[in-house]
């Protein structure tokens, strides 16, 4: 799918992101990459930014707000938005890692009660990321993408935008009055 070099340095470039960027909260990143007519959109956002909560939900309401949540990306228009002659070929997302179904089946009894347990003192040890990935199919080089998803994240104040086309590589910190990227500029 992406040819070698682009992939490495595609991975080279997110994981010094990773690296470079502590978790801070309402700081997030988007990671772009293009191999000929697919490019690839990976948002890593602070749970706390998407959620309210970096934890496995536990009341009716946060349960019910990691659903919405869920609907909300993948619509994709609510995180990205391109140009028409861009369609979208896949996505992919951890939030379901919160579900407390998959944790049931995945965890063991003492990794659970040791989750619950902090979620009952009202802290926790970790942070907690989460990653959604979407790759689209663009018939002609798109020269902007909107960041929608900082119309309705409040929190999230920066969007680290950075990205690796067949032409260059850029960055751009992008904020709800201006969350527009342009590429080749
Ligand atoms: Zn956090």
């Amino acid at each position: 799918m992406f040819r070698r070099g682009l992939l490495m340095a595609f991975l080279c470039l997110s994981c010094q992101a990773v690296v470079a960027q502590k978790h801070v909260h309402g700081d997030g990143q988007l990671l772009i990459a293009q191999d000929q007519q697919q490019w690839q959109f990976q948002f890593i956002l602070p749970a706390a930014d998407l959620l309210g909560f970096e934890y496995v939900p536990e009341s009716a309401e946060q349960k019910e707000k990691l659903k919405s949540i869920v609907s909300k990306i993948e619509n994709v228009e609510e995180m990205i938005r391109l140009p028409r002659y861009c369609t979208l070929v896949s996505m992919s997302h951890s939030l379901f890692n919160l579900n407390p179904q998959s944790l049931e089946s995945t965890h063991s009894h003492a990794n659970k009660h040791a989750i619950t347990a902090h979620v009952e003192q009202g802290h926790l040890r970790e942070h907690l990321d989460i990653k959604i990935t979407y790759i689209f199919k663009c018939k002609n080089t798109p020269d902007s993408a909107v960041a929608t998803v900082m119309e309705w994240a409040s929190s999230l104040h920066v969007l680290n935008a950075q990205w690796i086309t067949n032409e260059q590589q850029g960055a751009v910190k992008l904020k709800s009055s201006s969350a527009v990227i342009r590429f080749g500029q």
